[in-house]
């Protein structure tokens, strides 16, 4: 059964979205502020966020940003005004979604239903399987081809955010954005070097593997292979 999280603030729009969820058998938790996200997620059994924009301590932007460092949650945006959705038309913020208020509970379980299909889904260890890579983001911990890899943290932050869509190129400001968007010591070069070591590492499991695409200019995805 899909658990859904929603950080919304205003706690009359959050129990009529717990009650339309809850209605389609679904569970769902609340809360009320963006720092008490990421928290939730680390403790782990969550499918997916609806994330409302304007929260009081965060702007759900924000919010998406650092979850996105470390998962691969969908997230559907609750936004308040037209702006907000230009914003999330116009940047890649990494949220799957946007739902404009007012909105209708039974559109929002909609999209919630269409975007759980699309998951990837969890196993029963906790590991979602990407090809070759499986994830476990409650545990802060990625396998490739069944080993467990031994990451620093931002080495994690850096392959799980190209888990997030494998294939997808990601610019070096976009990963320097997204892991280390909390950091004061990086420089130009920080990508880079991380690439280079967790490269490494995934060597150490196959010496003729080399997951990271370079796309000069651009920047780096991730091909997951096939298990
Ligand atoms: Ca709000």
């Amino acid at each position: 059964m899909p658990t859904i999280l929603i950080a919304e603030d205003e706690s009359a729009i959050a129990q009529t979205v717990l009650y339309a969820l809850r209605a389609e058998g679904w569970q769902a938790e609340h809360v009320l502020l963006g720092g008490e996200v990421l928290p939730r997620l680390r403790q782990g059994g969550i499918d997916l966020v609806i994330l409302d924009v304007g929260l009081p301590d965060a702007n759900g932007f924000d919010v998406c940003r650092a979850l996105r460092a470390e998962s691969a949650v969908p997230v559907i945006f609750l936004t308040a005004r037209d702006g907000e959705v230009d914003r999330v038309l116009g940047l890649e913020l990494g949220g799957d979604d946007y739902v404009p208020k007012p909105f209708s509970p039974r559109e929002l379980v909609a999209r919630v239903r269409a975007r759980l299909r699309r998951a990837t889904p969890v196993n029963e260890g906790g590991w979602r399987v990407h090809g070759r890579f499986g994830i476990d983001e409650a545990g802060h911990r990625i396998r490739f081809d069944e080993r467990v890899l031994d990451l620093t943290r931002y080495e994690y932050g850096l392959l799980a955010t190209l888990l997030v869509r494998p294939g997808a190129v990601l610019t070096r400001a976009q990963l320097m954005d997204r892991v280390w968007g909390d950091a004061l010591d990086s420089g130009d070069r920080t990508v880079d070097t991380h690439v280079k070591t967790v490269r490494a590492k995934l060597r150490e499991v196959d010496g003729a593997a080399d997951p990271i695409h370079t796309h000069r200019g651009l920047g780096y995805s991730v091909d997951v292979g096939t298990a």
